[in-house]
């Protein structure tokens, strides 16, 4: 029985990804195993949106190298965004690495797959497709019963923000047909799943570029009907194509989730102009205003970046004052770091190491106070939970999510997963709440 490995780094769209992959290789034969030692085929699925990511998977191929000198018919392949950034190079660095596949190029990993078990081959391909041709190979993944899945809508990314290297490794913002998307969710919902979320680079601008296609306000509005879909979410937005129409979903929608992941990134104008994020500091507030309004239970996350070249200590006032109005439950914050191929590269990188630390721990202990507010807040609070398994913790209880996205960990018996159900939140710890059922 031929084995495979594979190891998924990075965001939402390589865990879809990783899906498809699992289906193509188990379609060769290949069964799922634990670990390197015992698979004939291990898999990285890589990211590269973070410093020194090629470093950590050259870094992790060294691991596999004794394995491929006492097992020279084992395949090693490398997918993702490194691959397509590296491509050739890679092939060239490491002697005993097969295969290359970029992110245009999973559906051709079982040709590669089987091309290197017959012939040895080694094979890079990172070619960027077509938008028609790409339009036709969204990820196909393996069925699983799990109550919550991604189903992806939109590839790539037209945005260029200064410091991202996503557009780079993914290519132009493509939408897939509305129809399969829902196609896929109604599957997903036969196959046991209660919740989906919809995932692309930049949601909302779904559906943009195609003359025919509806927008995501409307694709929303469509997956709401599929029956026994109990949860929709999505992510990630960009504030700049937040439309009133999408916000009103929040109102209309009783599926959709009172949740919204809306990268801010910096709170002063400089900084998001030389980000080249499309937005001003007023605008983006007065979106989240409105999500407000709108839908006054919604809670909000976001990403910031800290220390961008040519930040001043007022321009960081000016996040810290953000973060204060904003008061997102939760934020996702970085010192920056040049990524190589961007065009923030190129800029001077003038903070001193230690200013970026100082403002980051400051914007942390800000963040975390805001957050410690929310989670007591919560307590004694009776939410509608979805029970998606058993908890990570081990320890005999269920997990579930509120509304809010916050896990929740309780006891109860395993025939409620994939339900919805009430319960009573009584311990706030710092990645989930502890609650009963009522
Ligand atoms: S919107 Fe900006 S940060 Fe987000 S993927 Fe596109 S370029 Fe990157």
């Amino acid at each position: 029985m031929k084995s495979f490995y594979l190891e998924t780094f990075g965001c939402q769209m390589n865990v879809v990804d990783s899906e498809q992959i699992v289906g193509l290789v188990q379609s060769l034969g290949y069964s799922s195993v634990d670990s390197p030692e015992q698979a004939n085929l291990i898999i990285l699925n890589t990211c590269s949106i973070r410093a020194r990511a090629e470093r950590k998977v050259y870094g992790h191929l060294g691991r596999f190298k004794p394995l491929k000198q006492r097992r020279p018919e084992l395949i090693i392949a490398v997918c993702g965004c490194v691959a397509q950034q590296e491509g050739q190079r890679m092939l060239e660095k490491v002697p005993y690495l097969d295969i290359v596949c970029g992110t245009h190029n999973i559906h051709r990993l079982a040709d590669m797959v089987r091309d290197a078990e017959l012939h040895r081959a080694r094979h890079v391909e990172v070619d960027f497709l077509e938008a028609d041709k790409r339009r036709r190979l969204f990820p196909e993944r393996a069925p699983s019963a799990e109550v919550s899945r991604f189903v992806t809508v939109i590839q790539g990314c037209d945005n260029f923000c200064s410091y991202c290297i996503v557009p780079h490794v993914r290519g132009r913002e493509v939408s897939r047909p509305s129809a399969e998307v829902l196609e896929e969710v109604r599957l997903l919902v036969e196959q046991g799943a209660r919740e989906i979320t919809l995932i692309g680079q930049n949601v909302n601008s779904y559906g943009c570029k195609e003359d025919d296609e509806i927008s995501f306000a409307s694709l929303l509005r469509k997956v709401a009907e599929v029956d026994g879909l109990e949860r929709i979410r999505f992510m990630t937005s960009h504030p700049k194509d937040l439309s009133d129409e999408l916000i009103d979903c929040f109102a209309d929608l009783d599926k959709l989730c009172k949740h919204i992941h809306l990268p801010v990134q910096a709170g002063g104008d400089a900084v998001l102009k030389a980000m080249r994020r499309g937005y001003t500091r007023d605008q983006y507030l007065g979106r989240i205003e409105r999500l407000r309004r709108v839908c006054p239970e919604i809670r909000m996350t976001s990403d910031v970046i800290v220390g961008f070249p040519g930040e001043t200590e007022s321009e960081f006032e000016q996040t810290m004052d953000l973060l204060e109005r904003a008061r997102f439950t939760e934020i996702y914050s970085f010192i920056f770091s040049a990524r190589p191929g961007t065009s923030a590269a190129d800029l001077p990188d003038d903070i001193p190491k230690e200013v970026k630390q100082q403002w980051f721990d400051r914007m942390l202990a800000l963040q975390e106070e805001i957050t410690r507010q929310y989670h007591q807040m919560d307590i004694g609070q009776v939410l509608p939970v979805l029970v998606e398994g058993s908890s990570r913790q081990g320890n005999g209880q269920l997990f579930g999510r509120t509304t809010w996205n916050r896990i929740v960990n309780f006891d109860g018996n395993p025939d409620l997963v994939g339900r919805i159900v009430p319960v009573r939140l009584t311990v706030a710890y710092r990645n989930s709440h502890l609650g009963e059922r009522v």
